[in-house]
């Protein structure tokens, strides 16, 4: 994977980082000045700058 795809609505990333409920995976749910993600595990969601989240992304998959 490239950190210089871009990322788009429905594409699922693991996080370096775990979510308290112990999930890593998020769905991309829109992308503007902040990317917006829901976790897998909680379904609550979350603000990310997209430079923090490139940090934070270990991979990603598509959504099929
Ligand atoms: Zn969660």
């Amino acid at each position: 994977m490239s950190f210089t795809d871009p990322f788009e609505p429905g594409v699922i990333l693991k996080l370096r980082k775990k979510h308290p409920c112990g999930s890593e995976k998020w769905r991309i749910l829109s992308i503007g000045a902040f990317v917006e993600l829901e976790c897998l595990g909680c379904g609550k969601k979350k603000l990310f700058e997209p430079l923090e989240l490139r940090r934070l992304v270990r991979s990603r998959e598509n959504c099929q």
